[in-house]
C-alpha cells in the first residue's frame, strides 16, 4: 500500500488553497447555467439524440471506479468528476455524455474499493475489450468523434485507455481520444494526485457537498497521495475545471470535422505517447517510469491538443 502511494506521489501538484467543508451529499454546483441543455445520453429520447448528433456528433465516455479517496471524499470521485467535466464540456460545445463506467484497472488496497483488475495490468482483460466494443457501438450509432475521459489513473489504466483509443481511431477511422483529465491541466499545476489537493479541489468546485475537510487529521492521511488535501479549495478546483472544460469543448466541437490528414497526425502523436509510456519500464522498471518528467515534458499537452499542434506533442514525448 505504502509503495503504491509512493508511486503516485510524483503526481503531487502545486498551488495555494483555503479550508472549506460541508456535510450533505449530492448537489452539483450549478454554474453551468439554469437552462443547461440535457446532455446525458440515458435521459434522452430518439429525437433529442438525433438533434444533438446533427449539431455535434461527439460523444464523451467518462471512466472511474469505486475507490477509497481519503476520509474526506466520496468513493466515486474518479467517475463523478470525469462525468461532471464531460457534462460541462458538452453543454458548452455540443455532444452527448454516455453514462460513467465504474470499474477499471487497479485501485488502492483500502476499504470500500472495488479492484476489477490488478494495478499494473497493462494486458487488461475487462476494461480494454469493454472500451473497444463501446467505441464500435458509438461509431455504429452515428457518432463521429469519441472522447474517453478517465478520472481514475493508475499507470496501467492510463496506458490501456490511451492505447485502446489510438487503436480504435485507426480501426474506425474517427478520432478517439483516451486521456486522464489531469493531462489537460498540467499547465495550471494539476499533475494528477490521489484524493490530495487536486482531486479534492475539483470535487469542492464540482460537488461541494461531497467534501468534508474537517474529517482530516494530521498527515500522513491514509490512502492519499500528493499535496496535503487540507490546502484544497473550491477556487483552485474552478481553475482546473475551467482549463479542462475549455479544452474538451474545443476538441468536441472540432474533432468530428477532422480530415484524414489531421486524424493521421493526431494518431501519430497519441501513439508515440502511449508507446513511450508502455515501453519505458522495459519489462523491469516501474510502470510509472515515463511519468517522472510529465510535469515538465507534457506541461502544454492540453494546449497543444486543443490547438491541434500534434507535432509538438510528439516532440514532447521524447523528453518523458
Ligand atoms: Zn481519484
Amino acid at each position: 500500500m505504502a509503495k503504491k502511494l509512493a508511486r503516485r506521489e510524483f503526481m503531487g501538484a502545486a498551488a495555494a488553497g483555503a479550508l472549506l467543508s460541508s456535510a450533505s451529499l449530492g448537489q452539483q454546483s450549478n454554474d453551468s447555467g439554469p437552462a443547461a441543455r440535457q446532455v446525458r445520453l440515458e435521459f434522452l429520447r430518439p429525437r433529442e439524440i438525433e438533434e444533438a448528433q446533427a449539431e455535434c456528433a461527439t460523444i464523451f465516455q467518462p471512466l472511474g471506479t469505486i475507490e477509497w479517496h481519503g476520509v474526506h471524499n466520496v468513493v466515486g470521485v474518479d467517475a463523478v468528476k470525469a462525468h461532471a467535466l464531460c457534462m460541462r464540456a458538452a453543454q458548452k460545445a455540443g455532444g452527448l455524455v454516455a453514462p460513467a463506467l465504474y470499474g477499471g484497472v487497479g485501485g488502492l488496497d483500502q476499504p470500500h474499493t472495488f479492484v476489477m483488475e490488478p494495478e499494473n495490468s497493462v494486458f487488461s482483460n475487462f476494461l480494454r475489450p469493454w472500451l473497444e466494443q463501446l467505441c464500435r457501438e458509438m461509431a455504429r450509432q452515428g457518432f463521429r468523434a469519441i472522447i474517453i475521459l478517465t478520472g481514475h489513473y493508475g499507470a496501467a489504466q492510463q496506458i490501456v485507455v490511451r492505447e485502446t483509443a489510438v487503436r480504435m481511431s485507426r480501426t474506425l477511422g474517427i478520432p478517439v481520444l483516451g486521456t486522464p483529465e489531469y493531462m489537460l491541466a498540467i499547465d495550471v499545476n494539476y499533475t494528477g494526485d490521489h484524493a490530495a489537493w487536486g482531486e479534492t479541489s475539483l470535487m469542492m468546485h464540482l460537488y461541494p457537498d461531497t467534501v468534508d475537510l474537517s474529517r482530516l487529521g494530521e498527515p500522513p492521511h491514509k490512502g492519499v497521495g500528493g499535496r496535503d488535501p487540507r490546502e484544497s479549495s473550491a477556487e483552485d478546483g474552478r481553475l482546473i475545471t475551467e482549463t479542462i472544460v475549455a479544452r474538451l469543448a474545443t476538441l468536441a466541437r472540432n474533432m468530428p470535422a477532422w480530415d484524414e490528414k489531421t486524424l493521421g497526425r493526431f494518431i501519430d502523436a497519441e501513439a508515440a505517447l502511449v508507446a513511450r509510456q508502455l515501453s519505458a519500464p522495459k519489462g523491469k522498471g516501474s510502470l510509472w517510469s515515463a511519468w517522472r518528467n510529465i510535469a515538465g515534458a507534457m506541461r502544454d499537452y492540453g494546449k497543444h491538443l486543443a490547438e491541434e499542434n500534434f507535432e509538438q506533442i510528439k516532440a514532447s514525448v521524447a523528453n518523458l
